[in-house]
């Protein structure tokens, strides 16, 4: 259930614990963003705090301070059971279910730590202790800056706490682009310059730093696998296992990729179809009033917010687009009529 009563949380990290804070599977700039300026600011408070993310993340977001004592648990097994096993708190940071911890899950599950959820995901789970999830937020780092505020706390901020909410903010808004028609958004921005961050140079961190296989796989993304249907206002893009080796496909590399899609006149849904192990990885985006959230839970078991959704799917690359393209007809009038 959403709740925007920070009260609850606060009192609780009002003396020191051992907190483990976790994000989410495949984790983005406000994934890691929010986790790590969340946990220099408790470390500011004295508690203990450790961070623990399923997978790694890309290494575009690995100049964020403290991202190293980041601990991954897909090749670091063994700390992160220990760090599951001490904490006294888990916080999910920016995303709202435990199953998106992957094979960490059940472990975070049978911890006996209070379960927090600091999110901004719709639809979050019954598996916490306590909540705060604000979907009208753009990012979670943007809850984690109004968290701090709502402690008394904004004088313990840095630049580079700033930098992490910034970085946060940014990712999840496409640079001020999309779900950011909110003043706060703003006045937080302003606050982070006060606080002396270097937004252009944070920007070229974040954004310049393809490498050139990277661009070529965007480059044959567009040119050999975009397909566009225009009587569904829809283009998608797939990428099969062999398409992602021959581009020495790294974590982080297909990212924003399938906003290309969407950045076509009157196209108001765009998928991105990959082929992972096993599994097939589908981004979906949209413009306006066309929820891709929906028809990623409907059909794909998937989620996410409003203009941006996913989903993990184990039928194969082309049974997906089949399945894909067979509910198109559905959706025929509302994505000629967005708004
Ligand atoms: P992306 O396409 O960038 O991987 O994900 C976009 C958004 O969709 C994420 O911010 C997240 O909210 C949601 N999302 C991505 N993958 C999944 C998934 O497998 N399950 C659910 N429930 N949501 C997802
Ligand atoms: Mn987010």
């Amino acid at each position: 259930m959403e709740n925007t009563d920070f009260s609850i949380v606060s009192a609780l990290v009002s003396k020191p614990l051992r907190i483990l804070i976790t994000t989410h599977s495949n984790p983005d700039g406000d994934a890691i963003g929010s986790s790590l300026a969340l946990a220099a600011y408790l470390k500011k408070k004295n508690h203990l705090v450790q961070l623990m993310v399923p997978d790694p993340y890309p290494d575009f977001l690995a100049w964020m301070s403290g991202h190293e004592q980041i601990l991954i648990f897909s090749s670091n097994k063994a700390e992160c059971i220990k760090a599951i096993g001490r904490a006294e708190m888990i916080i999910a940071s920016d995303y709202n279910n435990l199953g998106r911890l992957n094979d960490a899950a059940p472990l975070v599950r049978q911890s006996g730590a209070i379960k927090v959820l600091i999110d901004h995901h719709l639809n979050p789970s019954d598996e916490f202790d306590h909540q705060i999830s604000i979907s009208k937020i753009s990012s979670t780092s943007e809850i984690i800056y109004n968290f701090i505020e709502k402690m008394g706390d904004l004088h313990l901020l840095d630049k580079e706490i700033a930098e992490c909410i910034y970085a946060g903010i940014i990712t999840d808004t496409g640079s001020l682009s999309y779900a950011c028609n909110y003043v706060k958004t703003y006045l937080i921005m302003a606050e982070l310059f006060r606080l002396g961050i270097d937004g252009e140079h944070l920007h070229r961190l974040i954004y310049d730093t393809y490498s050139e296989s990277r661009l070529r796989l965007l480059g044959y993304s567009i040119s050999d696998q975009l397909v566009v249907l225009h009587e569904y206002h829809t283009a998608f893009i797939t990428l099969s296992k062999e398409d992602l080796a021959r581009f020495d496909h790294q974590i982080g590399d297909t990212e924003g990729v399938v906003n290309y899609a969407l950045s076509i006149k009157d196209i108001n849904l765009a998928a991105l179809f990959m082929e992972r192990d096993g599994i097939v990885k589908a981004s979906f985006r949209s413009k306006g009033s066309f929820a891709v959230n929906t028809l990623a839970a409907k059909y794909f078991n998937g989620g996410g917010h409003r203009n941006a959704a996913g989903a993990n799917v184990t039928t194969t690359l082309e049974e997906t687009v089949l399945k894909f393209k067979q509910i198109l007809p559905l959706y025929q009038s509302t994505l000629k009529s967005v708004y």
